[in-house]
This record gives structure tokens, sequence and C-alpha cells, in this order.
């Protein structure tokens, strides 16, 4: 004999609350879909927040946070500065270093020589994969901000300005942003997307 029993309140309870789970479940995930954009997208790095960089040209470092750093998080690296404005005393005692100091030699550049003596160079590093990345790739984003890759890590603006020049006091026009997008999402603490980068006019890096 077969006992069919029926199927009590907390049954139908427990099958509507299985489905309300899976129905919010699959809303939630079209939703990350719809708001992604472009799911060929690499995994962006975290929204960069900037650290003070005391020293260095304003115009400058906008450019660094607001329109470098930014768009190469868009393309997976999550750069930070590691170097920024060096003083002529930071400058030399580095210089020594490796030399007629004890260290390794960080600097080819005497007193005077580096942009980071006028605030207009930045060293950079990937956060999580440290200087094992692609510089090439990198150079083509700074370049599209305006920035200038000298070797893999260094990165600064001349404007077309000599040493000699920067030596006796000149300084380069302002650097400026090509895009209100970039200020846009640096403002709001969004981070830069590929589509971003695109409606920029930014080529594919
Ligand atoms: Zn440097």
């Amino acid at each position: 004999m077969i006992f069919k029993k029926e199927k009590t309140n907390w049954q139908y309870i427990a099958i509507a609350v299985i489905l309300a789970v899976l129905a919010g479940g699959a809303i939630l995930f079209l939703r990350h879909i719809w708001m992604s954009g472009d799911l060929a997208s690499p995994e962006p790095a975290a929204v960069h927040r900037p650290e003070p960089q005391p020293g260095i040209n304003r115009y400058f470092i906008n450019q660094v946070d607001v329109c470098f750093i930014p768009a190469a998080a868009a393309y997976g690296y999550a750069l930070r500065v590691t170097s920024g404005y060096r003083s002529m005393e930071d400058q030399e005692q580095l210089f020594e270093q490796g030399r007629n100091e004890s260290g390794r030699i960080v600097t080819w550049a005497p007193v005077g020589k580096s942009m980071h003596n006028y605030g207009y160079a930045v060293d950079v590093v990937d956060r999580r994969k440290g200087y094992g990345i692609n510089w090439k790739r990198l150079a083509k984003i700074g370049e599209f901000c305006g920035l200038e890759q000298v070797d893999d890590s260094h990165f600064e603006y001349r404007g077309g300005l000599t040493t000699e020049q920067f030596m006796a006091g000149e300084r380069p026009s302002r650097l400026s942003l090509s895009c209100a997008i970039m200020a846009e999402r640096a403002k709001m603490n969004q981070p830069l997307t590929l589509r971003d980068l695109k409606d920029c006019g930014a080529p594919e890096f």
C-alpha cells in the first residue's frame, strides 16, 4: 500500500525560500554582467588612492594619479609610486650609494640631473607582481598620459626641455588631462574602465 503524504506547510515554505534565493542570485548575476559592461576586461585593480607626494609638480602628479595609474589599472596593473620628488641632498646621498657608500647603485643621475630633483618624475612598481610586468605596454600607457618612460619603472615629463634648462630654472608647460571622464572617475572614487579609455580616444594598449 502506497502511503501518499500531503505536503506540509513548512515544505511549501522551504521550496518558496529556495526559489527566492535562486531568483535573487540570478538577478544579481545578470546585474553584474550588465554593470561590468565588458566581459573580456582583465580584472581591474582596486581604485587608485593617491598618496601625498610632497615637492612634486602638481600637474605632473595629477597626470600620474588620474590618467596613468588608473589607465594602467584598467589593464590589470596595480601601480604604486615608490619615489617621487627628491631634494638635491637626497639625490646626492642616493648617487653616493653603491659608489662611495655601501649598497647597490640605484641612480645614474648626479645631483640636479634627475627629473626627480625638479618634481617631474616618478618611479612605479606593481603592488602584486613587482617589476616582472610588461613595461613596454606601460610605456605606451604613460605616453598617452604625456609621460615619458626613461627606464622601465621611471616615468617623467620634460615638455621638450633639456636638463640644463631645468638646472637654469626653466620649467615645462603644464600637463593637463586629455579627457574629462578621467577627472570625473577620480573625483567619484571610481575605477577607469576600458570603455572610458575608448571614449577618451585612447588606443588599445
Ligand atoms: Zn626614477
